[in-house]
């Protein structure tokens, strides 16, 4: 079956039609037919559109998410596309959505029903910005394709229901838990899933084998320390603001340094919430970029100390984490580093596996050159007692299979 993926924003839509089946995930036979982002929508929206490695890309008037929905479409079934397996509407039989927080709600992807969209918004509170995107996606989609138009929701937090209340609560009085359900979370729970998932593939290993600590290191930034399959702890927490240093936002911080700021800067809570959020980080430490490739470009090119600065927090705070997770679990077998910067930046990679050979992990410094450009392997010695592996994340190709077996009505594995 044909999956239309769909990851909304605000203004925004990103999407992918990837076609798979039970059959075809069991001989891992999925086949990606286009990708494409509708950004700006509300205005005079640009559309990009990816099919074999051709992008097209137009401006056109695009209201709200149902117009993108259409705009995705009409695009998919026209010849222009060249997507073969894509004619008309009827040849897309399911859509998967990227929802960002299922609370305590949603511990897997499910079928979207009333029910579930009624779960969703009751999850507002906790992603304010983000499932109401993720909302007009869903009515998009049954407007567009009609009501009982299979729909399926795959959320970030699920795979970290599995926390142990010892992991997920916060040291604060019990019951503000009760009252708010205030607790750790996590986000990147797909991405998790996906790099366990491929690390069984790669070392053969039952779920059960599965004891990793992994590193989701893209802009936004967080570890999960698995055991057994299943996340045990994670280091984002309520939001996506705790734990790693990321590209714009602070992560562990002194709670008390936002009462500080209130004093003596004069900032209002929220405006403290969007500088924790969007001018920390990478970026506010370097005071130039958020974006890691061009901070380590700034570093060969002009050894900028703030941009060093900025680059030796991010992999001692990453290193941290491991270390931290590594105790926690009881000891494990690989780090696996996924996300824009785990996947691609072998020197960042470097930098926080220093210090870990206390650990057992040495690493292969020809092999973790090598691995770019979403190639997948061992970074590590052969022999090495803790090993490494870059796992490239693939979250649209989970969501498609999670969306093709609940559709089937078959449970997901993992
Ligand atoms: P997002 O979290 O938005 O999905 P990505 O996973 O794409 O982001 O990661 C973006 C980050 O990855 C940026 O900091 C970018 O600089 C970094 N990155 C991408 N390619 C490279 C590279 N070749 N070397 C270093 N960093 C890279």
């Amino acid at each position: 079956m044909n999956i239309l993926v769909l990851n909304c924003g605000s203004s925004s839509v990103k999407f992918q039609i990837i076609a798979t089946d039970v059959d075809a995930i069991e001989h891992n036979a999925d086949r990606r037919l286009a990708s494409g982002i509708i950004e700006r929508i509300g205005g005079e929206a640009v559309l990009t559109f990816r099919v074999d490695g051709k992008v097209s890309r137009q401006t056109a008037p695009v209201r709200d998410h149902r117009q993108a929905v259409e705009q995705i479409l009409r695009w998919a079934c026209s010849g222009e596309s060249g997507i073969a397996e894509v004619q008309s509407v009827a040849d897309i039989h399911a859509i998967g959505h990227r929802v960002v927080h299922g609370g305590e709600c949603f511990t897997h992807s499910t079928l979207i029903t009333d029910e579930v969209i009624r779960g969703i918004e009751a999850c507002i509170d906790l992603a304010p910005l983000h499932n109401p995107a993720n909302l007009k996606g869903i009515r998009a989609g049954a407007e567009v394709f009609g009501p009982g138009f299979p729909q399926v929701a795959v959320f970030d937090t699920a795979f970290h229901q599995t926390l142990n209340e010892v992991a997920y609560l916060y040291a604060l009085p019990y019951q503000l838990y009760r009252r708010h359900r205030l607790r750790r979370y996590g986000f990147h729970g797909t991405s998790f899933r996906y790099v366990a998932y491929r690390y069984r593939q790669l070392t053969g290993k039952s779920r059960e084998e599965t004891n990793i600590v992994a590193l989701h290191l893209g802009n936004g930034c967080s570890a999960c320390a698995i055991r057994a399959g299943a996340s045990v702890d994670t280091s984002m927490g309520y939001t996506p603001l705790e734990g790693l240093m990321m590209g714009t936002r602070a992560g562990d911080i002194d709670p008390s340094i936002v009462d500080f700021l209130e004093m003596k800067e004069g900032f209002t809570a929220r405006e403290i919430e969007a500088l924790l959020n969007k001018q920390s980080g990478l970026l506010g430490v370097s005071g130039l970029t958020n974006d890691m490739r061009d901070l380590l470009d700034e570093i060969h090119e002009h050894d900028d100390r703030r941009a060093k600065l900025a680059v030796a927090m991010f992999c001692y705070r990453a290193r941290k984490y491991i270390g931290a997770y590594l105790a926690a679990m009881g000891g494990a077998d690989a780090v696996v580093f996924t996300g824009g910067i785990g996947e691609n930046a072998a020197e960042v990679r470097t930098r926080i596996c220093e210090g870990l050979e206390w650990f057992g992990l040495e690493l292969d410094p020809a092999q973790n050159q090598a691995l770019v450009n979403r190639r997948e392997g061992v970074i590590s010695r052969e022999g090495s007692r803790l090993a490494a592996y870059v796992i490239p994340t693939d979250e649209e190709l989970l969501i498609a299979r999670d969306t093709a077996r609940c559709v089937a009505g078959v449970p997901n594995p993992y």
